[in-house]
C-alpha cells in the first residue's frame, strides 16, 4: 500500500517535473500576496499613468510622453531633450546597479515578483484558472479530447488573453502617441504605420510571451539570469529546502526522519516546474511560491515553518559565521548607487534650459561701412528647452568698442528653437588686425542666471 501511494505521488511529481506546458498548482501564503500587491501596483502604474495630464504654464497635456516625432520627453513638469541623453544613461545605470545590489542581498528577487514576464504571466495565469478550472482541471483539459467543451473553454481563454494583450499594446503606444488621440484614430483606423506596427508587435509579444513561453523565457533566453551567479555570494539568501532540517524525506505519519513528508506540493505548485529540493537552480525566479505552499504543509502537521525559506548559503551550512552587513560587494553596489543618484541630481541641478550655437556669415568676411567701422555678421540659433516662452538677450565682447547693429533681445516660444541674424560691428581705426576671438553671451531677461556663453571670432581688415 505504502509502495503504491508512493508510485502515485512520484508518477504526479513527474507530471509536474516534465518539460511540456506547466500547469501550476494555485497556493495561498504572503508570497503570493505580496506578487499579487506587485502585480496591481505595476499595473495601476502602467496602465493609469498614459492617462495623467499635467499642465504646465497654461498648456495642459499628457504628463508621461515620449513624443518622439519632436524628439521631447515629457515627465510631468520636466521636459528632457535629445541632449538631455546623460541623464537617461545614468537613470539605466541607476537601474542597473540596484538590481545588482538587490540581487546580491536576496537573488533573483525582480524576477520572482516584478520582472513584467512574471508579472503578465501571473495575469494570464490567472485568466486560464478562472476559464478552465485548478491545475488539475486544466491538466485534464489539455490531455482529453478535442470536444465543443474543449473548443469552448480554449476559445473564450484565448480572447480574454488577446484582449489583454491589445490593450497593453495601446497602452504602451499611449505613451508615444498621445492616449486621447491614439484611441480616437484608431477607432476609425486611422493610426499612423509605426503606431499600427507597435500596436501588432507588441500585442503579439504580450500573448505570445505571457500566454505560451511563460517560464521558458526565465529560463532559456532571459540573459540575467546566466550572469546573476557572477553577483551571488554565500550570504546571498535565495529561496532554499533546509536539507538538514528536512533529509532524509519520509511519508507524513513516519518516524526518525527529517520534517519533508515528500508531498511534492512545493514542486506542483512551482510556475517554472522545478524541485527546489535539488538545490539552487538556474530555473527558478525566488517567487516563494513554494515557501507558502511547504509553509502551510508544515503548519497542517504541526511542526515549525521555514523548511523552505530564503537563507543563504553559510546560514543552511550552519550557523552563520558572518553577518550579513559588512560585504564588500554590498559596500560596492551601494556605494555605486549612490554615486549615480548624486551625479544625476547633480546633472540636473546644473542642466541649462538654453543652448545657443553661434555660425559666422559664410558669404562675407567682412564688410566696411561708410562711417569707417568694421561690421561681421552671424547667425545664432536660440535653443530654449523650457517649458514656457522666454526672452533672451545677447551681449558680445572680446573686441574694443564693438557692439550689436540692432535688435538685441528676442522671444522664443516654449522648446523650440529660433534662428536670428546678427550684425557685429566695431571701429575701423583699432590698432588690432585679423581674427580676433570674441565671446557672444546670451542670459534669459527674466533670470540671469540662466546664461550662455559662446566664443566666435570677429575678423578686422
Ligand atoms: S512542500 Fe515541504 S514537505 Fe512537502 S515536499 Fe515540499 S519541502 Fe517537503
Ligand atoms: S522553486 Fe520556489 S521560488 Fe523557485 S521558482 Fe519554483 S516556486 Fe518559485
Amino acid at each position: 500500500m505504502g509502495k503504491s501511494v508512493s508510485k502515485v505521488r512520484e508518477a504526479k511529481l513527474e507530471l509536474y517535473r516534465r518539460k511540456g506546458k506547466i500547469h501550476a498548482r494555485a497556493v495561498a501564503g504572503r508570497f503570493n500576496a505580496l506578487r499579487w500587491a506587485i502585480v496591481w501596483l505595476t499595473q495601476f502604474v502602467f496602465y493609469g499613468g498614459c492617462w495623467l495630464t499635467w499642465e504646465s504654464n497654461g498648456i495642459a497635456r499628457q504628463a508621461v510622453l515620449f513624443d518622439i516625432a519632436h524628439e521631447k520627453f515629457y515627465l510631468f513638469g520636466l521636459v528632457l531633450w535629445p541632449q538631455d541623453a546623460l541623464l537617461l544613461a545614468l537613470a539605466l545605470i541607476l537601474a542597473a546597479t540596484a538590481l545588482f545590489l538587490v540581487t546580491a542581498l536576496a537573488g533573483r528577487l525582480f524576477c520572482g515578483f516584478a520582472c513584467p514576464q512574471t508579472v503578465y504571466t501571473t495575469i494570464f495565469t490567472w485568466i486560464e484558472a478562472k476559464v478552465e478550472g485548478d491545475h488539475l482541471d486544466r491538466l485534464r483539459l489539455d490531455q482529453g479530447p478535442t470536444s465543443a467543451r474543449k473548443l469552448m473553454l480554449k476559445g473564450a481563454k484565448h480572447s480574454l488573453w488577446l484582449l489583454i494583450a491589445a490593450w497593453t499594446a495601446i497602452t504602451f503606444v499611449g505613451y508615444f502617441t498621445p492616449i486621447r488621440e491614439l484611441l480616437p484614430a484608431l477607432a476609425v483606423g486611422d493610426t499612423g504605420p509605426w503606431e499600427g506596427f507597435w500596436l501588432v508587435f507588441y500585442g503579439l509579444f504580450t500573448y505570445v510571451q505571457a500566454g505560451f513561453a511563460r517560464e521558458a523565457v526565465c529560463q532559456h533566453m532571459c540573459p540575467y539570469s546566466r550572469f546573476q551567479g557572477v553577483m551571488f555570494d554565500r550570504n546571498t539568501a535565495t529561496v532554499s529546502y533546509d536539507i538538514r532540517r528536512g533529509e532524509p524525506r519520509q511519508a507524513r505519519g513516519g518516524a526518525g526522519g527529517g520534517d519533508c513528508i515528500d508531498c511534492g506540493i512545493c514542486v506542483e505548485v512551482c510556475p517554472t516546474g522545478i524541485d527546489i529540493r535539488d538545490g539552487l537552480q538556474l530555473g527558478c525566479i525566488n517567487c516563494g511560491l513554494c515557501i507558502d505552499a511547504c509553509d502551510t504543509v508544515m503548519t497542517r502537521v504541526g511542526k515549525p515553518i521555514g523548511l523552505i525559506r530564503f537563507a543563504s548559503e553559510r546560514e543552511l551550512a550552519g550557523p552563520a559565521s558572518a553577518a550579513r552587513g559588512g560585504r564588500p560587494r554590498l559596500a560596492v553596489y551601494g556605494g555605486l548607487l549612490l554615486a549615480v543618484v548624486a551625479l544625476g541630481a547633480w546633472s540636473l541641478g546644473q542642466r541649462s534650459l538654453l543652448q545657443v550655437d553661434v555660425l559666422r556669415d559664410r558669404g562675407a568676411l567682412l564688410r566696411e561701412t561708410p562711417a569707417g567701422r568694421i561690421e561681421n555678421a552671424y547667425t545664432l540659433k536660440l535653443k530654449n528647452l523650457d517649458d514656457a516662452p522666454r526672452e533672451f538677450v545677447v551681449e558680445v565682447s572680446g573686441v574694443p568698442g564693438i557692439e550689436l547693429v540692432g535688435e538685441r533681445a528676442f522671444a522664443v516660444a516654449a522648446g523650440s528653437v529660433r534662428p536670428v541674424s546678427l550684425t557685429l560691428s566695431a571701429p575701423g581705426d583699432t590698432a588690432l588686425s585679423g581674427v580676433r576671438p570674441i565671446t557672444f553671451r546670451v542670459a534669459a531677461a527674466q533670470d540671469a542666471a540662466a546664461s550662455v556663453v559662446e566664443p566666435s571670432s570677429f575678423i578686422l581688415p
